[in-house]
């Protein structure tokens, strides 16, 4: 007979071993007896560490759907994912879905690209803050031909106010934060890298890393080649899907995905994380779409709604 296991196994799977004795009935009673002391004085051992030093569990990441719509339509928003109630990705919509209270809880929001769909939001969330009066001051992460579009022809004191400068320069309402695509940052404890994505315009995906979690989120993109290979020890991916496979030109012309696509870019990832999130399909497309990706089936995969809330 050898010696009891929890001796050789470490204290964690010394209960596993008690119950394996317990219930398999085969050590003489002495052997049991010991073998249960050991595992008593272990599991001890294990609530004293715990209480010296508690075992510093990684916090969740909460992820909150505004929008992942490709198009507008009663119910159905622009891209809009709200992480840990304070970081935003992308800003097609905020004041249509999320309370005053919600609002002003944003301080930093990560933009993927200049199309009106995703930073749609932006100037009214700031016009908000305005009138609130809150002197508080969003960061707003883009690339440079990002941000350059919004100043010049968006919050241009045109269109709409410069909240950049407003209501004045030392303390704005919005700060832009210039980013270099595969270079980390951090924004509130996320390490952030935008990785370039093949869109119409300049444009990024994300991939965020907090606590040993990782999401990604591909913003608008056809198919692509560097943000999967960097897709690795992920939770989730959020991934575009926009339009039906007979629209595939389409789709390749205008830097987009049909769920036919989708499946070859899937293939480019060295693993798949547990997740795989469908933002962006066009609205008109919605039965179709959900068809098709529904065969064949991709293990994981669902279709985001507006309103779903996750917790990796
Ligand atoms: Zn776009
Ligand atoms: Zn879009």
């Amino acid at each position: 007979m050898s010696l009891p296991c929890c001796i050789s196994w470490s204290y964690r799977d010394s209960s596993e071993c008690f119950s394996r004795y317990a219930f398999g009935g085969t050590l003489p009673s002495k052997v049991f007896t010991n073998t249960l002391l050991v595992a008593l004085t272990f599991y001890g051992l294990e609530v004293a560490l715990k209480e010296l030093h508690p075992i510093k569990k990684g916090e969740s990441m909460k992820l909150r759907v505004l929008g992942c719509s490709g198009s507008e339509f009663p119910g159905h928003y622009c891209s809009a994912f709200l992480l840990n109630d304070t970081l935003l990705l992308d800003a097609g919509t905020i004041g249509a879905v999320l309370t005053a209270e919600e609002q002003w809880a944003i301080t930093n929001i990560l933009l993927t690209h200049r199309h009106l769909d995703h930073l749609k939001a932006l100037p009214l969330l700031a016009d908000n803050i305005n009138i609130q009066n809150l002197r508080q001051t969003v960061r707003v992460y883009g690339l440079r031909d990002t941000l350059a579009a919004l100043r010049n022809h968006l919050m241009n004191n045109s269109i709409w106010p410069d909240f950049s400068r407003f209501p004045n320069p030392e303390q704005p309402i919005i700060r832009y934060e210039e980013i270099t695509a595969s270079t980390p940052f951090l924004v509130e404890g996320f390490e952030v890298t935008a990785f370039l994505v093949a869109h119409t315009v300049p444009a990024v995906g994300y991939i965020l890393r907090k606590d040993g979690k990782g999401i990604l989120y591909t913003g608008d993109t056809g198919p692509t080649e560097l943000i999967w290979r960097m897709a690795v020890n992920l939770s989730a991916i959020i991934v575009e899907v926009s339009f039906p496979n007979a629209l595939e030109e389409l789709a390749l012309r205008t830097g987009h995905l049909t769920p036919r696509l989708l499946t070859h870019e899937l293939d480019k990832l060295s693993e798949r994380p547990g997740r795989i999130l469908v933002t962006h399909r066009k609205h008109q497309y919605f039965s179709t779409i959900i068809d098709e990706l529904a065969n064949p089936r991709i293990p994981g995969l669902e279709l985001l709604k507006e309103g779903d809330r996750y917790e990796f």
